[in-house]
Formats: C-alpha cells, structure tokens, sequence
C-alpha cells in the first residue's frame, strides 16, 4: 500500500504558470513575495500531510469515534496530535485578514495546501474546511464585535467551527427549517435539532463555534424567514476567556460508509434552557449570509473531488508497479501489470483527470482572491460572475469525476482492490459523499443554469466562451495541438455555446431546464478542464523553453494534456446530444 506524496511539482507549477499567481498578487494587492514562498509551503505542507496526517487515516477508518453519555465525542488515536502541529504551524490562518491573526496568503495557495490535508485523510481534514467556511460567513456577515471575539481563535485553529443547516424534514429544501430562536437581553436563545452536522462535537479544539440556521418567532416562511446564529460550545466572556459550557450537544454520532474517522452529529440545542446565540448579520437575512460560508465550502469540497483523484492515482500506480500478473504485449516474461496497456489506459485516465481537476480549481479559488481584489468595479463584477459560474462546476464536475478515478483506481488493484487491505476501499467509500453534501450535484446543476446562466442572462457563460474561443485562435496552441485535437476543442466550445443558448431559450421552462442541467454542468466541466488543460501545456511548454522546469516535467505533462483532449474531452458531446434532444422532446 501507497503512502501518500504531495504533488508539489504540479501544484507549484499550476500556481505559478497556470494561475500565474505573481500577476496575481500584484493586481489583487498580496504581497509579491509570496511567490518566492511557495515551494517552501507545499514542501513543508506536503511533509506534515505525509508524517502526521495521512498515517492515521486508515487507522480512523478502523478505529472510528466514541461518543459517551453526556455526548462527548473522543477521536481517533492521533488525531488530536496531529490537528495541535496543525494548529502551531500556523496552516489555519494563510489566507484571513491578518486583522485578526492570519497571515493574509492568497486563498488559492491555501488551497494548494488543502488539497494535501484531503489526499492524506479526508476525515480529518474536514474540521479545517468547515472552521474555514465558519471563518468566512463571520468575516463577511458579524459585528465587529463578533468578529473581534470569535475569529482570532477560529484563525488560529484553537477553535473549530462548524455549519448546521440541515434537520430531518429540512435537507436541499433548507426552507423548511424549525429550529427556533427566541429575542432576549443582548442575545437569543435557539432551540431545536440539527442533523448530519460535520465535527459537530470532538475533542480536538477547545472550543467548537456553531453556526446555526433558526427561526424569529413570526419570521416569514420559507429561506425568507431564516436568521444566522453564533452558537458557541463554550459561552466567551468579554475578555475572550472561556465561561459557562452552553445548553447544546450532540446526541448521536451518524454511521456512515465512510469517513468514519469525521464526527457526523445529530445535535440538539436548547434542552433545557435555550443555547445562547448571537445573531450573524440581520434577522431574516441568513440564507444569504450563510451562502458566503456555503459557496466558500463547495469550491473546497471541489478541491476535495481533486484531492481524492490525486490520492487513487497515486494508490493504483504504485500497486501497478509492484503486482505481477501475465505477460503483456511486447515482453517475454510475467511482469508489473503496469505494462499491459489497458491498465495504462487507466492509470492515463485517472493522471489526466487529476491534473485537469487541479488545474480548474485553482483557476476558480484565484477568482475568490480577485474579487477580494481593490479592482476597478466592471472588473470586479466581472471576476464575481466567473467565480459564481465556476463554483457550481467546480462542485459538481470534480466530485462526479472523483468517483470515476477512485473506481478505477479499485479497478486496477483487481480482487484486492475489493479487499479492505490495500486502502483503495476506503478512499471509494469516502469519496461517496462529495456529490451529495454542500449542496447535491442536482443542485449545483441547478445553480449552474437557473442562477448562472438563465439568471443573468448568459452574460457570463457568453463571456467563458468568448475567452475559451479567443484562447484557442491563439497561433501557438496550433503549433502545440494537431489540427484534429485544436478542431475538436473548437468544436467543443461552440457547442457549449449552442447548449447555453437551448437553456435560455427555453427559460420558461423550468422542467427543461431541470431536465439538461446536470449535462450542462459535467459539458462546462470537460470543456472548462480541456480549456485549463492547454493553457496548462501552453504554459508548460515557454517554462520549458525558460528552463523553470524540467524535461520529464514537461513530457509527463504534455501526454497528460494529450490523453484528456483525446479521449477525456469527447465525453461532452453525449451530455450535448441529451441537451439537445431535450429541446425537441426526444428524451
Ligand atoms: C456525511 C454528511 C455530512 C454532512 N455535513 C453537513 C453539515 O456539516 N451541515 C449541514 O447542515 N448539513 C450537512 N450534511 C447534509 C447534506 O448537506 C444533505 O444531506 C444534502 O444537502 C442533501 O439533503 P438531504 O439529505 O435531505 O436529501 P434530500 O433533500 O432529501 O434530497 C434527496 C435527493 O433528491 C434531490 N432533490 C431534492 N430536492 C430537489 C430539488 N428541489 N430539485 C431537484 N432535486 C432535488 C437531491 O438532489 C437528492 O438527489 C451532511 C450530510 C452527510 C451525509
């Protein structure tokens, strides 16, 4: 079995030449130097996810949780440890406001980081991702004072933040929600029951900071009546000391097919005399509040489509150099199974994938630091719109494509693949909730073409499409494709295009609409990736020329950019032919 290995190469590649993170800093305000940093990050990042936090991933998956009577919840064996290195190396605050502690990084080499957190031990890592939305709903929505009290602490990692949206009858439709709360003297008092809530209680940090959807007595019904609440474990006096415990705690712990080692709670407050809360922004408005901490969360659930890719990769191409089965084509003796050429197939798949995922994500967490950017306001609600339109595809593309790399990855082991043993199981396992939390997959399609595309109009597809065509009439993408790959990728974009154009056609019809947009959405992804994928070899090919990396580098990457336009990218045109005939009825 594999241990993992940061792919620092890649992701300092991605972020210098395909991000072009110096461009970056100095157009969005970061300090330039940041650029000289990175491979000391990703090196130091990279070792903390190797020693620490990826050799208690498959002993979390074995060992799991506890929860006693009182609902305190006990983690895994090395956990705690691993979390508190997390804690004093600072990994929480790269990118926040260094105001209240952070060290003001660009979001997207905090998420170069936190890919690595997800490749070694997705369970874990989901506390950092979950405190980080926290971070940025109090940030954009709470009181100075809030803020004042509460994210220094979050930043740091002391505390770990949490999400509570859903409850029994309240799922995708959020709307429903019950859990009440009730005005008092400079706070309120929430009651009711939350479920499925992600390290909702733990061990780990010394405080856990809830934020928690509730209803105002008489509030409006529907997303038009919900409010957002601070809910702290442990009540906070002024001087930011820790006071009483507060009248909240988790029930149960959910039992799941994966990611066992992540405290999945059913969590009650207000049993006895009400939890304190805090309102979050103003009352009634905290379905938009919450969407800052929701649309953070599912880029980084994105990332974690690329983390899991990027782990069964690794996974299957070590096992494939090692397991000896057959004689493939072209030797005379038994050998690596990596030699038959299916499993190269494979193995070209599941690389090329990977590479495409990282490339887009990054792309779309440089856009969160372009629009916190000092920009000119058309430019900034230009990058608002990209980010908006990406995230959905972000979401959904990279967490659909998850589940195909981890089944390969399975596939490639065989019959151990089945066995427990070899560790593929639980990454299958554990990538199986991507496309269902934060939003399912259905949803962000929905997002994609009722809010993205029909909702303002087209203006920020039309402009995807303009600068993926303007890109593609570029004369040194001819000297780099063959003419059939460089047609095919046109191709590609026009018929996104034309699919764009069917949905906005048919705007009225909503269950059209429903109908095509899961393909809509996994269409953008093969295009987008494709598009990320030779700006990727464009890049690649003038750092070669300038000697900023190596020749393996650069061949390893220009087959991997090959593999996806041939035979990963004309997978769009199945989701454009159901597109298509939807239109004429013909489903
Ligand atoms: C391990 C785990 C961790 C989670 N962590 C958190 C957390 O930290 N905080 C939190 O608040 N929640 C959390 N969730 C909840 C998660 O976000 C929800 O499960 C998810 O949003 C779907 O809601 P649901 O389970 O009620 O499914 P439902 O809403 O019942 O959906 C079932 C199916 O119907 C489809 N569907 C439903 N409504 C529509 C619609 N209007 N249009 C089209 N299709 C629709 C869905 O796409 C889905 O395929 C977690 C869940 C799990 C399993």
């Amino acid at each position: 079995m594999s241990n993992y290995t940061a792919p620092v190469e890649d992701m300092g590649f991605v972020l210098k030449e395909v991000v072009e993170l110096e461009k970056l800093c100095k157009e969005a305000g970061f300090d330039a130097s940041t650029v000289d940093i990175v491979e000391t990050v990703l090196e130091a990042a990279g070792k903390l996810a190797k020693e620490e936090i990826e050799p208690i991933n498959k002993s979390g998956d074995i060992e799991g949780l506890k929860i006693n009577s009182s609902g305190k919840v006990t983690t895994a064996n090395g956990f705690k440890e691993a979390y508190q290195h997390y804690v004093e190396g600072g990994w929480g605050s790269l990118q926040f406001d260094t105001k209240y502690g952070g060290q003001g990084v660009p979001f997207v080499v905090a998420a170069s980081v936190q890919e690595m957190w997800h490749s070694a031990n997705m369970s874990w890592g989901l506390c950092p991702l979950l405190t980080q939305g926290a971070v940025e709903a109090i940030t954009h929505n709470a009181s100075e004072e809030l803020k004042r009290r509460y994210l220094p602490k979050l930043i740091s990692g002391e505390w770990s933040g949490t999400m509570n949206l859903t409850e029994a009858d309240a799922g995708t439709d959020v709307g429903a929600l019950k859990t009440k709360a009730t005005p008092e003297k400079g706070h309120y008092l929430i009651r009711g029951q939350k479920i499925y809530i992600t390290w909702g209680e733990h061990d780990m940090s010394e405080n856990i900071v809830h934020l928690v959807l509730a209803r105002l007595p008489d509030a409006p019904v529907g997303v038009k009546g919900i409010s957002l609440f601070l809910v702290p474990k442990i009540l906070v006096n002024e001087d930011g000391s820790l006071g009483e415990t507060n009248d909240l705690k988790a029930l149960s712990l959910e039992d799941k097919i994966g990611i066992h080692a992540c405290p999945t709670c059913v969590m009650s407050y207000g049993d006895k005399t009400g939890a304190k809360g805090y309102l979050v922004g103003e009352e009634n408005k905290g379905i938009q509040c919450m969407f800052t901490m929701m649309n953070n969360a599912r880029l980084t659930v994105g990332l974690q489509g690329v983390s899991i890719a990027e782990r069964a990769y690794q996974q299957a191409l070590s096992f494939c150099k090692e397991r000896v089965q057959g004689v493939a084509p072209g030797y005379k003796d038994a050998g690596p199974i990596i030699r038959h050429p299916d499993v190269q197939r494979m193995l070209a798949t599941m690389k090329s994938i990977a590479e495409a995922a990282r490339a887009l994500t990054y792309t779309a967490c440089a856009e969160v630091d372009m629009t916190a950017g000092d920009l000119p306001t058309g430019l900034l609600e230009k990058h608002n719109r990209r980010l908006g339109l990406l995230t959905p595809i972000v979401k959904g593309w990279c967490t659909e494509i998850a589940q195909e790399v981890a089944s390969l990855s399975l596939q490639c082991h065989g019959g151990m693949g089945y066995i427990e043993e070899t560790g593929i199981a639980q990454i299958v396992r554990d990538a199986r909730i991507l496309p269902i939390y934060e939003g399912t997959n259905g949803i962000q399609s929905m997002d994609l073409v009722g809010r993205k595309i029909i909702g303002d109009g087209g203006l920020s597809i039309k402009e995807l499409t303009l600068e993926m065509q303007e890109f593609a009439n570029q004369t040194m993408l001819s000297s780099l494709l063959s003419t059939v790959q460089l047609d095919h990728f046109k191709c590609s974009i026009n018929a996104l295009e034309e699919a764009s154009s069917l949905v906005l056609n048919n705007a009225e019809n909503k269950h059209h609409a429903g109908m095509v947009a899961f393909d809509i959405l996994m269409m953008a992804g093969y295009i987008a990736a494709a598009w990320q994928m030779l700006t990727s070899l464009k890049k690649a090919r003038i750092a070669f020329e300038n000697k900023t990396i190596s020749s393996d580098f650069f061949e390893s990457k220009t087959k991997t950019v090959a593999h996806f336009i041939d035979s990963i990218l004309p997978r769009y045109a199945s989701h454009f032919m159901v597109i298509s005939s939807a239109k004429t009825g013909v489903q």
